[in-house]
């Protein structure tokens, strides 16, 4: 089921037989992305809560199901969890010296 906070759904223009074109909006840097889904019957069934994504979905990318569940899309995961030099802008002094 999708987190309540995370605007996810599925464009019905792009609805076939059983695929369809979901997409999800990133909380944190607020883009829009989107993804192929080859099996709408099983985002149906997530979406209403019977699984979870990671065994529904297995033909997503493991970053485009991190957006559905948690609502953080691959670029804004990867800044927080890999450390990088502004990861810690407020600890900055003035100006930007060498460390
Ligand atoms: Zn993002």
């Amino acid at each position: 089921m999708p987190n309540p906070e995370v605007a996810v759904g599925y464009d019905p223009s792009t609805m076939g037989a059983n695929t369809c074109t979901i997409y999800a909006v990133c909380r944190v840097c607020n883009t829009p992305h989107s993804a192929d889904c080859n099996d709408m019957k099983s985002f149906l069934d997530w979406y209403a809560g019977k699984g979870l994504a990671q065994d529904m979905m297995p033909g997503l990318t493991i970053a485009f199901r991190e957006l559905l569940i948690s609502g953080t899309c691959g670029t804004c995961f990867d800044k927080m969890f890999k450390p990088e030099e502004d990861a810690f802008p407020d600890l900055g002094g003035v100006g930007d010296g060498e460390l």
